[in-house]
């Protein structure tokens, strides 16, 4: 069976299978196929499921029967850190390697219940911490446009399985870029939703009050559609939200324009093809009827958004890490000694370079002496980057940036300098600060070393107007 898999959208998927084009099975088959024909290469996957095709012939009798589940028959990918009741979820480490999940997400949950069929669970950065995947302690994920070069982190294998039809959809974690940045570097759309609007119950935590699971796509109604499923108030996680899709009627449509602000913030370090295309961009939207405003609101609180991310982040990091302590989970070492020497010797060998720089950076900042300088600091230095976006969403609508500051980088070319590595969040993690919603488009391409490397476009909106993102990126997309 051909399916054109490259121009498939979950409407197109949804109609085809209702009228007996083609079977849940044969679609199931399609993205197998296109697995076992690249992923060789790629390494997105870091476990094909095994039942993919019982979870197919399922679907089909539910469509045979009736049902319309939403999502009933897509075929989707699963970041490595969102929990499917019996099934391995590693979040990419060594001591989570055989962990089960003895529980179902609540996101989780409810693609299930929209008959989603799950394909497999998808490579990533360790524990989310990263930009490039090269933190997975399984391997690297290559970026399907060059394999010389990054898929892009943390969701870097949900990102590269879209990209290269290895799945219709994928869900991702953001907690400072990580749905935005890989979807910017592999050409698909990257969509960050409002902080709490999707229950983070089995999500494993990064820092808790950054994280939220965003979707992958290429289609922006696919976005809308997963996240019209997963998204809403969940008695287990106590900071959900319910959010709507209305797009709220809105009087004007100004888009902040903010390119002195990229320049010095980028410091030099932006790429001259980016803003080439973020001007481009914008002018796109000028041309479709937007306003582009420069603001009057003094913004310069947003220059400290990764300095303070990388404070608030590791913080929570240590918090969060410290229950794998060589007893509750996974895998253990023993110390031939003492309790004290388990604990050392698992956590040592268990958890990667990165995650343990930043369990120890964050136990530092948190630590007596040290919390008033840092933490108390960075957390007042937040509240203000709030007060900055609740100012500018008085002058417009949405606030425009690249999504990162260069295309996808060679592999190894930042792993010695945590540095550089940080510096390509340097756009997108002012929105988890503020908790607000966010999208990375595709917006073009880089010529570098004959070959095309996509660019991203991000736009912001006010917290709880997600609904607003998706229209306006409908006209951007299709004109
Ligand atoms: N790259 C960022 C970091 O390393 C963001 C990660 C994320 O969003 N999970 O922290």
């Amino acid at each position: 069976m051909n399916i054109d898999l490259e121009n498939l959208t979950i409407a197109k998927a949804r109609k085809a299978l209702g009228d007996g084009e083609f079977s849940a099975l044969d679609l199931a088959r399609s993205y197998l196929a296109e697995i076992e024909k690249k992923d060789k290469d790629i390494h997105a996957y870091l476990e094909v499921f095994s039942d993919v095709e019982e979870q197919a012939k399922e679907a089909d009798k539910k469509i045979k029967s009736g049902n319309k589940g939403a999502l009933l028959g897509i075929p989707m990918a699963i970041k490595d850190n969102i929990l499917i009741k019996d099934r391995k979820v590693s979040s990419a480490s060594k001591i989570l390697e055989n962990y089960v999940a003895p529980y179902d997400a609540t996101a989780i949950e409810k693609l299930k219940e929209a008959g989603a069929i799950f394909l497999g669970r998808v490579n990533m950065d360790e524990f989310a911490m990263g930009a490039s995947t090269e933190n997975s302690a399984f391997g690297v994920t290559k970026n399907p446009c060059d394999l010389s070069r990054v898929s892009g982190g943390s969701s870097g294998g949900a990102a590269a399985a879209v990209s290269a039809n290895m799945a219709l959809v994928a869900l991702g974690s953001d907690t400072g870029g990580s749905v935005r940045q890989p979807a910017s570097f592999c050409g698909v759309i990257g969509f960050k939703p409002t902080y709490g609007s999707v229950s983070r119950y089995g999500l494993m935590a990064m820092g808790s009050s950054l994280d939220v699971i965003g979707v992958l796509a290429k289609n922006i109604k696919d976005v809308e559609t997963v996240f019209s499923v997963i998204k809403g108030k969940d008695s287990f996680d106590s900071t959900s939200i319910d959010v709507s899709l209305e797009y709220p009627v809105k009087k004007k449509n100004k888009i902040a324009d903010l390119t002195d602000f990229i320049k010095e913030v980028g410091q030099g370090g932006v790429d001259k093809a980016v803003m080439e295309n973020y001007a481009k961009s914008m002018q796109k939207f000028k041309s479709l009827g937007y306003e582009i405003v420069k603001l009057k609101t003094n913004i310069s609180a947003l220059r400290y958004a990764l300095a303070t991310y990388y404070i608030i982040m590791p913080a929570e990091v240590s918090t969060n890490l410290a229950r794998f302590d060589s007893i509750r989970y996974g895998f253990y070492k023993d110390g031939k000694g003492n309790l004290i020497s388990d604990y050392k010797e698992t956590r040592g060998a268990g958890f990667g370079k990165e995650a343990r720089r930043r369990i120890l950076l964050g136990t530092y900042v948190l630590s007596a002496g040290y919390y008033d300088a840092y933490y108390g600091k960075a957390t007042a230095v937040r509240g203000l980057i709030k007060k900055t976006f609740s100012d500018i969403f008085k002058e417009v609508d949405f606030v425009a940036t690249p999504t990162a500051p260069t295309p996808a980088f060679k592999i190894g070319e930042k792993t010695s300098d945590p540095v550089q590595m940080y510096l390509a969040d340097i756009f997108t993690v002012t929105a988890n600060m503020a908790g607000i919603p966010a999208i990375s488009l595709p917006s073009g391409f880089a010529e570098v070393d004959g070959k095309k490397l996509p660019i991203g476009f991000q736009l912001m909106v006010p917290s709880t107007e997600d609904g607003s993102l998706f229209k306006t990126v409908e006209d951007f997309m299709l004109k």
